[in-house]
């Protein structure tokens, strides 16, 4: 393992933002993570954990040490006629994970393929996507405390698990390095297909299997999403706010086809619909723009993250001022 000084990460974040570590370190072992927890304690570095930086806006310079976990193993810890708990290290990617777990017949996270990132992002944002959360497939999740180095285990009950939040994001930010994740999957199928496209795509062809419910969400998701790779994103700029009862009755006076989904606390709006009727789509902040195909999305062309910070103030000023709703950025400032 090396440390490296003075490190790039324009390749290491799909917003493609110019950004330098101040020092660096890709490792893959219990061995790996106590010799960056001590560099960075002897030089009083802050250490920070990356996964495959597809949900943070970096700043230019990053000061301390950014740590990312690589190592890849899967096994089976657990299993019955009628499920398996698998072990997960952190740095296996995730949608390369679904597919593993579809070719062997182990179901409940096929909703989720095509998501971008690292296993070990999974539990810190309760990745969600079509109407599945993949905190109802976690059991455990393990890690180290990154002061100390300790080792944790916390159950999925114990990760304060909520609408795109844990304890990861929330008492525990910037505090642990997520080694593995375990997973309770299905050996028994029961495909979710509540959500729009999917529903509409079943009441054409059938239910489909798991391996081809997964298939549907990536054609759908490609039609839709922009490809990192081509147009730099960081999937859905804004959470969908959810509020309250008496200011959904507000704005639904005002705006009848605004789509809405009741929940527990109140009724989620999605947040691409009301950019969207701001006329948004397609719209330029310099170097930053909104998707044209979907509002949720900021594509950065050319700029720091900044520049895209500064843009979707922008666009959560305009939505304030139109709705009185306030949006939540998703992605993590990395700073
Ligand atoms: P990073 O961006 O590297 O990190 C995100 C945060 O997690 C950071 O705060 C980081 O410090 C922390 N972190 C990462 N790894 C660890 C670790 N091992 N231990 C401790 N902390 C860690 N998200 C959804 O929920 N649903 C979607 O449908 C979805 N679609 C997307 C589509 C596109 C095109 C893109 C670009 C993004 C999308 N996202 C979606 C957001 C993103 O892919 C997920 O949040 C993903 O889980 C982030 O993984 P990552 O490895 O890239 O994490
Ligand atoms: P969409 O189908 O155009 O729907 C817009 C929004 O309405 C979604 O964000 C979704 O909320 C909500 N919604 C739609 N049908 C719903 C239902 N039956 N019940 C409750 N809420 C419903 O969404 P999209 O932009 O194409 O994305 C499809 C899925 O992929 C969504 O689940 C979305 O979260 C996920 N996705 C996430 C990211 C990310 O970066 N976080 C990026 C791309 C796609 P939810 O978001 O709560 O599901």
């Amino acid at each position: 393992m090396n440390i490296i000084p003075q490190h790039s990460l324009l390749e290491f974040n799909t917003l493609a933002v110019p950004a330098v570590a101040e020092y660096f370190a890709q490792v893959s072992s219990d061995k790996d993570i106590f010799e960056c927890l001590a560099f960075a304690k002897k030089n009083k570095l802050v250490v920070k954990v990356l996964g495959g930086g597809s949900n943070v806006v970096m700043s230019e310079f990053i000061p301390g040490l950014v740590v990312q976990f690589c190592a890849q193993d899967c096994k089976v810890i657990q299993e019955t006629d009628q499920s398996v708990t698998v072990k997960v290290e952190a740095g296996f990617n995730w949608h390369d994970f679904v597919l593993y777990c579809l070719s062997q017949d182990w179901y409940g996270i096929e909703n989720l393929a095509y998501i971008p990132g690292h296993v070990g992002a999974a539990p810190v944002q309760n990745i969600g996507a079509y109407g599945v959360e993949v905190k109802d497939c976690i059991k455990a999740v393990n890690g180290v405390y990154l002061d100390g180095g300790d080792a944790f285990t916390l159950l999925a009950d114990e990760c304060g698990f909520g609408y795109r939040e844990s304890c990861f994001k929330q008492a525990l930010n910037g505090q642990v390095l997520i080694t593995s994740v375990e997973f309770l999957l299905s050996k028994v199928p029961d495909v979710q297909v509540s959500y729009a496209p999917l529903n509409k795509m079943s009441a054409e062809k059938g239910l489909p299997t798991p391996s081809e419910l997964a298939r549907w969400v990536i054609e759908v998701r490609q039609s839709k999403l922009p490809d990192p790779k081509t147009l730099p994103n960081a999937g859905s700029f804004f959470k969908n706010p959810v509020v309250s009862t008496p200011d959904f009755n507000r704005l639904i006076e005002r705006y009848p086809s605004m789509p809405n989904y009741p929940q527990e606390n109140g009724v989620k709006l999605p947040a691409g619909w009301l950019i969207d009727q701001l006329g948004y789509k397609g719209k330029s902040f310099g170097h930053v723009s909104v998707h044209k195909l979907q509002a949720l999305v900021l594509i950065n062309l050319g700029g720091t993250g900044k520049d895209v910070i500064a843009a979707a103030n922008q666009v959560c000023e305009a939505v304030e001022e139109c709705y009185g709703v306030v949006l939540e950025q998703e992605p993590r400032l990395f700073h």
